[in-house]
């Protein structure tokens, strides 16, 4: 089988985390087949259109390194690929569906169906639809004669293409992920096809696109699987074979319940793929979070980049049940790819966080040394320059949670200390040597290596936590490191 898989977003703002997701799943499998993966931009709803959405998913697709085979701007063979681009096809399927006699001109007016939903609701219909029977008392052109019909057409009157949607019947269908699925057709409305402005709908659009442009496989959202039943109507007036259906389960909060938007914002978790962007998490990290999250290659391994999920990914092992987003493991992950980059490789992103903060790089040197001193502990990049802000400037305030391990007796032990490293000459001030004065300084002063060691770091870094301290200090060097020193003295006493 030739693997055709889509993602098939609407552009109606920034592309939420739970799309990315479902973008991998569906270029994981068509790499996994050797397949084609496919941008679709479904944009008939003008009134939810977003100004830069689409290319907010162009831009998300590429920073995650997922290649886009064929949709807008790449192009291909079954273009175009902007549903907005493809009202003709759309009014021709549905004029073949109205020829065929599975679908209708309807004329009714709003009030005219709210009127008749009133009516029904009185004699004790709670839930009227516009049906295979109340279709028979409508405007429409099963009801009103080809004349009218043609009257109407050619006056402007605004009509609607409906689906005739079989009265009680069980669609069923095979999902990939779910297993046999099937829905019955009494709860549906005669489906609309065609809008009164000229748009398809969803469903016809998303059906027809699927078909004409030879999708073999459709992996979407659990939020999309009562959809299913309505398009598997419409695979089947066509006369078409439908693609094989796999939907994803849905993403959860930490605290249960769906992640929505206003979840994940209370609960701390960023919700569009732009977020990441901006918040400097790896996209490499992102990528193997958001494949474990509703999959697992079933051992207990962890950490596989794209290429290696791509040989993995199979849709018989995407789960079930909801997929709890743990926003914990991602640092996880954040923190595995951060060790996984060389010193060389971060380079050149430190130094433009470090610029963008208007830091002075001493030199090229440094900066490596500085990365080296921080790599084994930071879990994001953009701590290089946040928690190794003191190597490029000097503290101008203390962190106050650090100052109330600021003693009585810290101001005299850093003054000993201070003594002491102040006869070292430029070359012995280093590491190891920093080290053994300050054993000399605790020795003397008969106290444990915390009570010197933290007022240090507070004088030298302006926190309480960091890298190796002697190090550091040998980095930035004997008159900067005793100017740090003497103003701590001033300051805190
Ligand atoms: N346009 C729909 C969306 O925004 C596509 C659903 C589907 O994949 O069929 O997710």
């Amino acid at each position: 089988m030739n693997v055709r898989v889509r993602f098939a977003p609407s552009p109606t703002g920034f592309l939420h985390i739970g799309g990315l997701r479902t973008a991998l799943y569906n270029y994981l499998f068509a790499r996994h087949h050797g397949g084609t993966f496919v941008l679709r931009i479904e944009d008939t709803d003008q009134s939810r259109y977003v100004e830069g959405a689409e290319q907010d998913i162009i831009d998300s697709l590429e920073w995650t390194g997922m290649e886009i085979d064929e949709g807008p701007g790449k192009g291909g063979d079954f273009g175009p690929y902007r549903q907005s681009e493809r009202k003709a096809t759309y009014h021709e399927y549905a004029k073949q569906l109205v020829d065929q006699g599975q679908a209708y001109y309807a004329f009714d007016t709003v009030e005219e169906i709210n009127e008749m939903r009133e009516r029904l609701k009185k004699s004790g219909n709670p839930s009227p639809k516009y049906d295979s029977i109340t279709r028979q008392s409508m405007k429409n052109s099963l009801t009103l004669s080809q004349d009218e019909v043609e009257k109407r057409m050619a006056n402007g009157d605004e009509y609607v293409v409906r689906l005739k949607v079989p009265r009680k019947e069980t669609v069923r269908f095979e999902d990939e992920i779910r297993g046999t699925v099937s829905f019955d057709t009494s709860g549906l409305d005669d489906q609309v096809l065609l809008k009164s402005d000229g748009m398809p709908t969803y469903h016809l659009a998303n059906v027809v696109d699927d078909h004409t442009m030879k999708i073999s496989h459709v992996i979407r959202g659990e939020e999309w699987l009562s959809s299913t039943p309505k398009h598997i109507l419409l695979y089947k007036a066509f006369g078409w074979e439908p693609p094989v259906m796999a939907h994803l389960p849905l993403i959860m909060s930490p605290s249960g319940g769906k992640l929505s938007k206003r979840k994940a914002e209370s609960e701390g978790i960023p919700v569009n793929t732009k977020d990441y962007i901006a918040g400097n998490y790896e996209p490499d990290a992102l990528v193997n979070f958001l494949a474990y999250l509703g999959w697992s290659p079933g051992d207990d391994s962890e950490i596989h980049d794209m290429e290696e999920l791509c040989e993995l990914f199979t849709l018989d092992r995407v789960s079930k049940g909801g997929a709890v987003f743990n926003h914990k493991k991602l640092m996880w992950y954040n923190e595995n790819y951060i060790r996984d980059h060389t010193v060389e490789e971060l380079e050149p992103r430190v130094k433009e966080l470090l610029d963008a903060e208007g830091y002075e790089i001493p030199s090229e040197e440094y900066l490596s040394k500085v990365i080296e001193l921080l790599h084994e502990r930071v879990s994001k990049i953009d701590e290089f320059a946040s928690m190794g802000d003191f190597f490029f400037a000097t503290p101008e305030s203390y962190n106050e949670k650090a100052l109330k391990k600021w003693k009585t007796n810290s101001a005299e032990l850093v003054q000993a200390y201070k003594e002491k490293i102040s006869e070292l000459s430029g070359e012995e001030f280093e590491a190891a040597m920093l080290k053994d004065q300050l054993k000399e300084v605790i020795d003397a002063y008969d106290v444990g290596f915390g009570k010197l060691m933290m007022p240090l770091r507070i004088a030298v870094s302006g926190q309480g936590f960091g890298p190796d301290l002697f190090p550091a200090m040998e980095l930035i060097g004997k008159e900067e490191v005793i100017g740090r020193l003497n103003t701590a003295l001033e300051k805190l006493g």
